[in-house]
């Protein structure tokens, strides 16, 4: 499987993987989250793992369970986190806990390299049943925007956290003082899944039909959860402003998360707030859905990920990837890849969402150019091998750590 990288990923991370398995082949790696699909860790995680293990790599993939008060509470740790204001109770921590404390008698955590993703398991690191060593490391790896939590919510995920051997952020301004060493891993995108694989033509207009999306007219498009960050609204009012001068259709697709409670309400939301409108097509799909996401990104003409905040935004690099003209909200890791006025553009506010939409369907040669310049800057940047090459390489240094020199 990793043969078929070569020739799409950069030569030198599939030497660096190379190496690295060479000395942690056979060595088993944990990864535990809370969701088997939805979001950009369940995407990341169905690809990494069959790689690690046709790598060599003893690796397994666990989901914890919980019930609907458990994830109301992890919903909301996951938007105070994200800097919104949110009452907790004693209680409701108590049974984040109790629900971490019943997974972990049904989980094996016994692994060389253990990596909780995100809050919802931050809690497992408790019920770690061998001793702290090199050889049985435990990493927290965050994919949210903690750039400016709400105080109290990361002063209580503080005290689970600090008891990692190590913590990833994805962008170094969500780093944190820690009593831990910490890394910066940006996420990736897998080009061979059915998400990024090139389509044909035909394919592509399969899925049109199939969705009754004619393309007579330019097509716009975010693909996101149905969550207030990703700013659904905002993209609907861009869309306004600019079907007063240029006549185009706005696609809204998104799936639903089984760890995330609030996205049937947003829906709702953002149904009543399109109204009737014909040129708006509003889509929930499963979330195995990829091959026809694949499609909706390469049949539209500009993509947009209009956050207001994000941890990185997988669907920035999937557009990108697919050689799209890409405008993204300025925060989280949107700016780490969206190189402004190069690879695409960042954006502010509605109207600034707006006027480069304009710019771009007005001005087709430098859409066409941004979106080249994004493909390569994804290529180097921004492909599954990178970031396992960088997780590997994470991991092989927290079992040399002391020494100055380490070498492969
Ligand atoms: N996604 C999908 N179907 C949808 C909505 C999203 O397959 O209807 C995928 C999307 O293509 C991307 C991931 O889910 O791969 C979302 O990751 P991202 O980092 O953009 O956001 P997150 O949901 O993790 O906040």
């Amino acid at each position: 499987m990793i043969r078929q990288y070569s020739g799409i990923a950069p030569k030198g991370d599939l030497l660096l993987i190379q190496r690295l398995c060479e000395k942690l082949k056979g060595k088993s790696f944990l990864h535990v989250n809370s969701t088997r699909e939805g979001g950009g860790v369940a995407e990341i995680l169905h690809r990494m793992i069959p790689l690690l293990q046709d790598l060599g790599i003893d690796a397994r993939w666990e989901v914890i369970e919980g019930d609907a008060k458990f994830y109301d509470f992890t919903k909301k740790t996951h938007n105070a986190l994200q800097g919104n204001k949110e009452f907790f109770t004693k209680k409701m921590w108590d049974h984040y806990y109790e629900v971490n404390r019943a997974n972990s008698k049904k989980i094996n955590l016994n692994a060389d390299a253990v990596l909780i993703h995100d809050p919802q398991p931050a809690p497992l690191i408790d019920f770690r049943k061998t001793r702290r060593s090199k050889n049985k490391i435990w990493i927290w790896r965050c994919h949210i925007d903690v750039g400016n939590p709400y105080g109290p919510v990361w002063t209580n995920l503080k005290k689970f956290v600090k008891n990692y051997d190590a913590a990833i952020f994805s962008v170094s301004k969500f780093a944190k003082a820690l009593p831990i060493d910490e890394f910066i891993v940006t996420p990736s995108i897998d080009p061979l899944s059915d998400k990024n694989r090139d389509l044909t033509e035909q394919e592509i207009n399969e899925v049109g039909d199939r969705f009754n999306i004619p393309r007579d007219k330019p097509i716009l498009l975010q693909v996101s959860r149905f969550d207030k960050f990703k700013d659904p609204i905002g993209v609907i009012n861009a869309y306004k402003i600019v079907k007063k001068y240029n006549d185009c259709r706005l696609i809204l697709a998104g799936s639903p998360a089984t760890d995330d409670p609030e996205g049937e309400a947003i829906l709702n939301e953002v149904k009543d707030y399109a109204g009737n409108d014909p040129d708006i097509h509003i889509m929930l799909l499963p979330p195995d859905c990829h091959k026809e996401i694949n499609a909706l990104q390469r049949m539209s003409d500009v993509i947009l990920q209009k956050s207001l905040k994000e941890g990185f935004g997988l669907t920035v690099s999937e557009a990108m990837w697919k050689e799209k003209p890409i405008i993204g909200g300025a925060v989280g890791g949107i700016p780490l890849q969206i190189v402004h006025g190069v690879t695409g553009f960042v954006v502010y506010s509605v109207e600034g969402a707006a006027f480069r939409i304009r710019q771009y369907l007005n001005y087709p040669d430098m859409a066409k150019r941004m979106g080249q310049r994004g493909r390569d800057y994804v290529r180097n940047n921004f492909l599954l091998t990178r970031q396992i090459r960088d997780y590997l390489a994470v991991w092989y240094s927290l079992t040399h750590k002391g020494k100055n020199v380490i070498e492969l």
